[in-house]
């Protein structure tokens, strides 16, 4: 399991604990988007686990929380030996995901390796194909959002909302799928460093936090809490 980067501390990847994230290389996704392009097209330097694990020792008394995130984490098989090992350790986990792996978000709810997890919705799930995925499996998405609504832990649903992505009608099927979730964040796309910088060559002005107060209003009539991050 390629372990792409490590921040030692974050006050704000995992709601209301001081953590360290663990990022993990590799994704099956293409978001546009995507800031973390080194972990997807490579050129990172790996960590060891057991560096990781030492270095989570070590800490036992500074942070409060481990959040893993990626890429995508439930790409592999080891991703929930990684958790157990984190776990012994004491640490509360958040699992960052693109939900497309739902056997593996519901084995580790069901083994409760995770306290809090946050899945991204990146727009409809018959909309994924191709700009997300070649081949998409919408049905997925869809179970993973289920899954999640009806687990126990506390959970948030993400979005990061640009042109050529989020429309208003999108927002609104968005919402929808989410109906009655407790927590639902969207976020501004930023332009600073993407995966495919050519999606939005055309793209004159994106969206402005005016554009995500109206897609707030949107969500706000089916999920418990929006927030704009
Ligand atoms: S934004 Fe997340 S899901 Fe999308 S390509 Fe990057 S790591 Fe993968």
């Amino acid at each position: 399991m390629p372990i792409g980067g490590l921040q030692k501390t974050s006050l704000i990847d995992y709601p209301g604990k001081i953590s360290s994230v663990i990022f993990i290389a590799g994704c099956n996704l293409k978001c546009p988007y995507c800031h973390n392009s080194i972990l997807i097209k490579g050129g990172f330097i790996p960590y060891k686990k057991n560096t990781i694990i030492n270095f989570l020792q070590e800490r036992i008394n500074f942070i409060e929380g481990v959040v893993i995130s990626g890429g995508e984490p439930t790409l592999y098989k080891k991703l929930e030996e990684l958790c157990l090992q984190i776990k012994d350790l004491g640490y509360p986990i958040k699992l960052d995901t693109n939900g497309t792996n739902p056997d593996k978000i519901e084995n580790l709810l069901q083994k409760k390796l995770i306290d809090y997890i946050a899945m991204d919705i990146k727009t409809a799930p018959n909309l994924y194909s191709p700009t997300f995925q070649e081949k998409a499996e919408p049905e997925k998405i869809i179970e993973s959002i289920k899954l999640i609504k009806t687990s126990r832990i506390p959970y948030e649903f993400r979005t990061t909302c640009s042109k050529k992505i989020i429309t208003a009608d999108i927002m609104e099927k968005i919402a929808r799928l989410i109906a009655g979730a407790r927590l639902y964040s969207l976020q501004l796309f930023n332009d600073k460093e993407t995966l495919n910088p050519d999606f939005f060559k055309n793209i004159k002005k994106n969206y402005g936090k005016k554009d995500l107060l109206n897609f707030k209003a949107i969500a706000e009539k089916t999920v418990k809490k929006c927030i704009i991050r």
